[in-house]
């Protein structure tokens, strides 16, 4: 394939403050990467939760949409100008960083971006397609039309207003038909295909050609030279693709545009790799686990995918020193086949721990890569993002009847579940934003499987990493901490799946309030009532583990959203004890509600 030239190396470091932004830099500069992405960790724009007991904004509210963050005079009003302000200074600030490590900047965020119902009211003609998940949500919400004149000149003035805050932004990366954003008429849409009456009978892919054309073209005014990528949701098995001819489409786009990494005019990739934000990884909320074999993998997968340009996401920043060693050590060498892999993360291991740990330490990282791989056989999004997190697993008391928990105890986890449907819906552990893939039996037994083959693996890393601890030199304190808190994030999973299916099965005809006359003396708990309350049981003292680690090592281990800010629906917050302790409180207060759904031994 020949000597390949890589103009852009675009590194996405997780960063909630400007000190580690600028240290992630640093690192970054010194490696020699070229870019870094400066729109992951932005304050929530929670103005855009306009609705109450709407979730739907918590898949938008942190990407920074382009209209909205650089708002042209015409729609300021619209907007939360402070907040605008607000990401705006930070974005700025993060530039003038990158300035001074000779670093460019990378805008990663969803577009053409919902924009706030009032806007519509005047301006009807600039309603695009309904783009939220009508399970997920409880209001349509709408995207502007990029077909129309008038939008295209919105974008074009933020273009001219982002450039002005932070000339080192030169390439967009743009997701779209996902987390509030879309085109008329794409097939992929989450409500169907739909949009305005003018975009009906044209064509999808021309208007997505000319949406990106006319970004560049307005940073070309400003002496900008800005590159864009607009990459479609990678449709799973049961979801539409949106552009059926990426490489038709790339043969109408200039060079430095590209729609689903085919660039203009000829097709070719225009980058390898995938920026993924900080939350979308199998192990968060669980922070710091060092992750080399894999990063290793996507750097070979980089070097063989093609494209001037490569991307490498770090997920949290507190294993860069780590990465990016990595990092180096594979521009000498290659890694073409797995002994030359392993061997280069020894050689890794060996300059970072010395050559009498090197052994267990990769022992411990080829652990953990398998129980990231075994995980994945969950992943409808991430098991612990989409059922610990965004179903409030973690926080929520398993009861065996959620219907009957009083405001205080419904107010640790309710407004933070990401649920949009009824209040039976809400109430069901299993229910993960309209999505029933754990339910029942079966979905209990196949978690359970993968759950512990996992937990097997991380053991095994366990065991290395407690046996490095004893070395002088290796610094691992935590890192039996960051194990043994994703074991509990596991254990937490499998009991939630587990408990629901259980319930449902008791539940089965059952008028739990009917008067019965007492069981017959000498009868013996139920195998079912046995199974239900031990794994109750179970969970609390799951939770009260969690506790413990969570309290000898506040801020290390689990991410939390930066002092004093609130917990979201994506994000826990310094309230977490407190939460997890409601949590063991409830459970405790609700053992005798278990004998309205079989009744009690009587010995
Ligand atoms: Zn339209």
């Amino acid at each position: 394939m020949g000597t390949k030239r890589i103009m852009k190396t675009i590194f996405g470091i997780s960063s909630d403050t400007l000190e580690q932004f600028e240290q992630a830099a640093r690192q970054s500069a010194e490696c020699g990467a070229t870019h870094l992405v400066v729109t992951e960790d932005l304050p929530v724009a929670q103005w855009q939760f306009d609705t109450p007991g709407d979730p739907y904004p918590a898949w938008y509210a942190f990407q920074p949409g382009l209209l909205k963050t650089f708002p042209p005079s015409s729609i300021r009003s619209f907007v939360d100008e402070a907040h605008a302000e607000r990401v705006g200074e930070i974005l700025q600030k993060r530039c003038a960083i990158l300035r001074r490590h000779n670093l460019r900047g990378v805008y990663h965020t969803t577009e053409p971006q919902v924009l706030p119902e009032a806007l519509y009211a005047l301006h009807p003609d600039w309603r695009g397609p309904r783009v939220d998940q009508p399970n997920r949500s409880r209001v349509a919400r709408f995207a502007p039309c990029v077909g129309h004149p008038g939008v295209l000149q919105l974008y074009a003035e933020a273009v001219h207003l982002l450039l002005q805050k932070c000339p080192e932004i030169d390439t967009f990366l743009f997701l779209t038909i996902d987390s509030g954003s879309g085109f008329c008429w794409a097939p992929s849409l989450y409500p169907g295909a739909n949009g305005c009456d003018c975009c009906s009978s044209d064509d999808l892919g021309e208007r997505a050609v000319n949406f990106i054309t006319s970004l560049q073209e307005s940073a070309k005014r400003e002496g900008a030279a800005l590159e864009i990528d607009l990459v479609e949701i990678e449709p799973r098995s049961w979801m539409r693709q949106t552009f059926t001819n990426p490489r038709t489409l790339a043969t109408r786009l200039p060079p430095g545009l590209s729609i689903n990494h085919h660039e203009g005019p000829n097709g070719n990739r225009f980058a390898s790799g995938r920026f993924c934000n900080l939350f979308y990884n199998a192990f968060y909320p669980v922070v710091g686990l060092p992750r080399p074999v894999d990063f290793l993998r996507k750097l070979t997968d980089n070097n063989t995918a093609g494209g001037k340009r490569t991307i490498l996401s770090f997920n949290d920043g507190l294993n860069t020193d780590l990465n990016t060693a990595l990092f180096k050590a594979f521009q000498g060498k290659s890694a073409a086949d797995p002994l030359d892999a392993m061997r280069l993360l020894h050689q890794v291991a060996e300059n970072f721990y010395g050559s009498d740990s090197a052994g267990q330490v990769l022992e411990m990282w080829t652990a953990i890569d398998d129980a990231e791989r075994q995980l994945s056989s969950l992943d409808f999004g991430p098991f612990l993002l989409m059922g610990g997190l965004l179903a409030r697993w973690i926080t929520r008391p398993f009861v065996p009847f959620p219907e009957d928990l009083d405001e205080t105890e419904r107010e640790s986890f309710f407004p933070y579940l990401f649920q949009a449907r009824d209040e039976t819906s809400a109430l069901n552990l299993i229910d993960i934003q309209a999505m029933r893939m754990f339910e029942g039996w079966g979905a209990r037994l196949l978690v359970e499987q993968t759950v512990e083959v996992t937990l097997s693996h991380l053991s095994r890393a366990r065991m290395a990493a407690e046996s490095l601890n004893a070395q002088p030199g290796f610094a691992s304190s935590l890192m039996v901490s960051r194990l043994d808190l994703l074991a509990c994030l596991l254990r937490n999973g499998r009991h939630a799946v587990a408990y629901q299916a259980q319930l449902d099965l008791m539940k089965v005809g059952l008028s739990p309030d009917e008067a019965r006359p007492p069981p017959p003396l000498g009868a013996t708990a139920s195998w079912d009532h046995l199974d239900l309350v031990n794994t109750a049981r179970a969970e609390i003292d799951n939770t009260e583990r969690l506790l413990d680690i969570i309290a000898a090592n506040p801020g290390a281990v689990i991410d939390m959203t930066p002092e004093g800010s609130p917990e979201t629906i994506m994000r826990f917050s310094s309230t977490l004890q407190d939460h997890l302790q409601r949590k063991i409180r409830t459970m405790n207060a609700k053992w005798a509600d278990y004998d309205r759904l079989s009744p009690p031994a009587n010995p």
